[in-house]
């Protein structure tokens, strides 16, 4: 079946989100647009807090895609909402710094500054009082004091926040404002379209390839609002808002790469891994918001944050096996944990690329910097976890894993680089960027400043695909600034789109 729109948007997430709603006023003047989802539109009673369930229903994979070598795991969601419903909602905006490494010309602090507080304002991002910050993150902020540093507090997206502690698996008390619950609902009033298990499959000159799946016997989610099937849908302009890797394997697998070869380049992702502390008492850990406070040290390549992860998880993250594994984890009501987080820069080999099927494949090597980095970062954590009074800290970068404070003055030696073991020490993400960046021309980057496909006028990519390096800090805020001017572009752009596809 073949359709005609004016603008098609792929991808509901923090980008996919922004732009339905920024193009809200277009539409109310009569102008068509439909937004197409992959993942399914949960109802308010499906979001269980269960670990396992909720993570097969929201996020690609179970949140369980591998890197090429299998030595890093990469979450991303697959819902309406893309990977908002299940962010933490942790709202910063990177430094000046940042943006002068990317050195993308109009693309300044000022600008995603103001457009980020927009958002912020939009979705409630505030600072949680004294009384609703537990004792995980507590014990982060005393022990940061007494090794002489100051942790920020994270202004986080909330409202009317019950402290389940579950925001990665959804929030089940609705009180997380990611885009499934502002900008989409927003848009759909105005009259965006939104079909949900609606995968693109291909893009093409002004149209999109879409493919409908009736929902599977027994999964969650509402039906989609179209019959299944395959559609061709011919558009002014194709608006890609599939996530770092959704958009980067859309374009990919539909021939793209000749004509933007830099597709698939400048990948960075923030490798993380979790840190946990054994306190002697039971802490209050897993009740209340899971993440208040943060530590960015720019110049040592890391930032910590305070973390509070479910059991699963928390088993992968814990090496060693057996009686030592089972330790950890019958000291669950104990623990502190503390995330590392490295700032990864782009560089050749880190990359998208497809298999046959079309799917993403991320080829990605730990590179020395990053690799001292999150060493750096454990010793520091270490010594925070032993400030804020935990009794044993357990330290994948460390061999034996296990540090004491009898460790503390011979850190250096106990935790280091040699010990950091690609495929034995258990390393995540949750931040992928690139694989579209911006930039000046077709020979470095696929996009302009304002996520116009280089060459390809009726293409725009309006998602973190678009980074052209790290963003060092928790990203969705950029995403939604990013987004925000792509959306400015393209309806700036519009008329003479709509002419174009006319002619
Ligand atoms: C567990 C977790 C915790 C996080 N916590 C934070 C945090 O606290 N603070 C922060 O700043 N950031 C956080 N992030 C990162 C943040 O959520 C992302 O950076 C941001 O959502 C990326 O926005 P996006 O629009 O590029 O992609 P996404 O939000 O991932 O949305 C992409 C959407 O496109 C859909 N899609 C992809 N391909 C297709 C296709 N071909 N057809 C149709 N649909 C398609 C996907 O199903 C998905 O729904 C977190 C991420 C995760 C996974
Ligand atoms: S801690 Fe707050 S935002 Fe997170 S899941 Fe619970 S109620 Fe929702």
């Amino acid at each position: 079946m073949t359709l005609t729109r004016d603008v098609v948007i792929i991808g509901s997430g923090a980008a996919g989100g922004t732009v339905a709603q920024a193009l809200a006023p277009l539409v109310r003047a009569g102008l068509r647009v439909t937004l197409f989802e992959q993942g399914a539109q949960l109802d308010d009673a499906e979001f269980t807090g269960r670990e396992l369930e909720m993570a097969n229903a929201l996020f690609e994979d179970g949140g369980g895609v591998l890197t090429a070598d299998g030595a890093m795991t990469l979450a991303f969601g697959r819902a309406y909402g893309g990977s908002t419903v299940t962010y933490t909602g942790t709202s910063l905006v990177p430094d000046a710094h940042v943006f002068e490494r990317w050195a993308i010309p109009t693309l300044t602090h000022a600008d995603v500054t103001a457009r980020a507080a927009r958002y912020a304002t939009e979705n409630g991002v505030h600072f949680l009082r004294d009384d609703e910050i537990n004792e995980n993150n507590a014990r982060f902020a005393d022990g940061c004091r007494a090794v002489g540093l100051e942790a920020g507090r994270f202004p986080v997206n909330t409202r009317g926040c019950r402290g389940s502690g579950l925001c990665n698996l959804g929030c089940p008390n609705a009180a997380k404002q990611g885009t499934h619950r502002v900008q989409l609902p927003a848009a759909e009033t105005a009259g965006v379209e939104v079909v949900t298990r609606a995968e693109v499959l291909r893009v093409g000159e002004r149209e999109v390839t879409v493919r409908v799946s009736a929902r599977p016997p027994g999964a969650k989610g509402r039906e989609s609002t179209w019959a299944p099937g395959e559609y061709v849908v011919r558009a002014a302009a194709v608006v890609s808002c599939g996530g770092s890797m959704g958009s980067t394997a859309l374009l990919l697998r539909s021939g793209l790469a000749r004509a933007l070869p830099q597709l698939g380049e400048r990948y960075t992702c923030h490798p993380a891994h979790i840190l946990v502390a054994e306190h002697a008492q039971p802490i209050v850990n897993d009740v209340g918001f899971p993440k208040s406070y943060f530590l960015d040290r720019p110049d040592e390549g890391f930032i910590l944050e305070t973390c509070m992860y479910f059991p699963f998880i928390t088993a992968k993250n814990l090496t060693g096996f057996g009686a030592d594994h089972q330790r950890f984890l019958d000291a669950f009501p104990r623990l502190q944990m503390i995330l590392v987080m490295a700032h990864d820069r782009p560089v050749p080999g880190n990359r998208i690329t497809i298999d046959t099927a079309g799917r993403p494949v991320v080829h990605y090597t730990f590179t020395p910097a990053v690799r001292e980095a999150l060493v750096r970062a454990t010793r520091l954590s270490a010594r925070i976890f032993f400030g804020a009074g935990a009794v044993r800290v357990h330290a994948p970068s460390a061999d034996p894993p296990l540090l004491t404070r009898d460790d503390l003055p011979h850190l250096d030696t106990r935790v280091h680089a040699r010990h950091f073991l690609t495929h034995r020490i258990s390393v995540s993400s949750a931040h992928m960027m690139g694989g579209c960046g911006m930039g000046a021309d077709a020979r470095t980057s696929v996009t302009d400043a304002w996520g116009r496909a280089h060459g390809l006028p009726w293409l725009r990519v309006a998602d973190s695909a678009l980074f052209p390096d790290s963003s060092d800090v928790n990203p969705y805020l950029t995403v939604m600034a990013l987004a925000d001017r792509a959306a400015e572009a393209l309806t700036a752009d519009l008329g003479a789109l709509r002419a174009g596809a006319d002619a």
